[in-house]
């Protein structure tokens, strides 16, 4: 049902909504009449009522392997949807699931600052109490859906007397509210269709029913939450994988140089070969952690593990497979330099791989002295 929802109502768009650098809402509305954005959340919602995250799976997998690199609808379900379903009260559920689940409100989520992207806990976006209200005041930047969005979680700093990763609380800004504003829509190298904005608070008056989760722990939220979404990352990048590779082997079947398929020198077997195993052994390790999600035991080093191995491999995947393509894969008009370019970013967002390696050093009791 993805694969024919993607085939009639995004491919035939895709090219035209990278020249506006953005996807227009009516698609998600779309993707919300199918069931495709709420899968997991309760059905009383309008949603799925299916809690198993391989059905979001399937749909990163097709919506990667069909080049929708556009559709923000990962960020949306995989990402931003634990957060209203899990730290919701009632009342914020019955307000905002609806329309999330059919597509009529679009959700980001917003922790990047220009000052702080690895160093989460260096943000300068403060609410301050007033009364019964909040009032917002920073920026942020590079947030996917920043433009589309109606709903938007910001993380901003509650008790600045807090240090580190203490004194942080998540709120639901709201399209319209007074004092919010987007900045540009960013050029990216990639991802052309996929709206990536900064975005203002100035004197935010946020309501207390806005706050989100417990004050001072969105921290500890943020914690919950992440592993999900590195996993969401992790499935787009062993898709893509996949789809570079089936690409390329069709493509070295059909090339000839030197009177014969370039599929048939022992460079090309051999890079093919070892990608595919690659492929394999990365894939069920994914699986397991798909697994360990659905059952609630999925640990934040796997998640880091998981994201860091399969992106990196993204990574050499679209270098060796254009490389395979020779000039053509340098051609914008050949799928796979949309995937070198669009697959880029999969190494920094969702915490870097840097910082993966961070907490997987962690796991093994190795830190930096103080
Ligand atoms: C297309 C796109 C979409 C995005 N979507 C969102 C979104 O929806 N919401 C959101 O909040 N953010 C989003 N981001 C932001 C993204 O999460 C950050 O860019 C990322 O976390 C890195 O932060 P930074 O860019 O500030 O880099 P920096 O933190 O400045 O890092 C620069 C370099 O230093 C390295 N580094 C930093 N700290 C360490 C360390 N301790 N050890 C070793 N190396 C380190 C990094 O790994 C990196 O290589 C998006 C980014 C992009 C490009």
């Amino acid at each position: 049902m993805v694969r024919a929802f993607l085939a009639d109502a995004v491919i035939p768009h895709h090219q035209q909504w990278e020249r506006d650098g953005i996807v227009p809402r009516e698609i998600w509305k779309a993707a919300g009449e199918l069931g495709l954005l709420g899968t997991d959340m309760p059905e009383e919602y309008g949603g799925g009522g299916q809690p198993d995250f391989r059905f979001n799976v399937v749909t990163r997998e097709e919506s990667v392997r069909a080049g929708a690199s556009g559709l923000g609808f990962g960020l949306h379900t995989d990402v931003v949807g634990p957060y209203l379903r899990e730290l919701g009260t009632p009342e914020q559920k019955d307000r905002w699931l609806p329309g999330f689940c059919a597509g009529e409100l679009i959700t980001a989520i917003a922790m990047s600052e220009p000052a702080a992207g690895s160093d989460l806990q260096g943000i300068r976006t403060v609410a301050r109490r007033d009364g019964t209200d909040w009032v917002l005041d920073g920026s942020k930047t590079f947030i996917t859906n920043g433009i589309n969005s109606d709903l938007v979680i910001v993380v901003a700093k509650t008790d600045l007397e807090a240090r580190g990763s203490k004194g942080i609380s998540l709120f639901v800004v709201e399209r319209g509210m007074s004092g919010f504003s987007r900045g540009r829509n960013l050029d990216k190298i990639g991802l052309k269709a996929q709206d990536t904005a900064e975005l203002f608070f100035d004197q935010v008056r946020l309501p207390a029913e806005n706050l989100l989760g417990e004050e001072n722990q969105g921290f500890r939220h943020l914690m919950q939450m992440l592993p999900q979404e590195r996993m969401s990352v992790a499935v787009s990048g062993i898709a893509a994988v996949r789809a570079m590779l089936d690409l390329t082997l069709d493509y070295v079947k059909g090339r000839t140089a030197f009177g014969r398929p370039v599929g048939s020198f022992q460079n090309t077997r051999f890079e093919l070969a070892e990608l595919d195993t690659e492929y394999w052994v990365t894939q069920i390790f994914l699986d397991r952690c798909t697994r360990d999600l659905n059952a609630g035991t999925l640990t934040a080093t796997d998640a880091a593990m998981g994201k860091l191995w399969a992106t990196d491999l993204e990574r050499r995947a679209a270098d060796r497979c254009l490389q395979l393509h020779g000039g053509y894969g340098y051609m914008t008009e050949y799928p796979i330099a949309k995937f070198f370019l669009d697959g880029r970013v999969q190494s920094i967002y969702a915490g870097t791989n840097e910082i993966m390696k961070e907490i997987i050093g962690r796991s093994l009791g190795l830190t930096e002295p103080r």
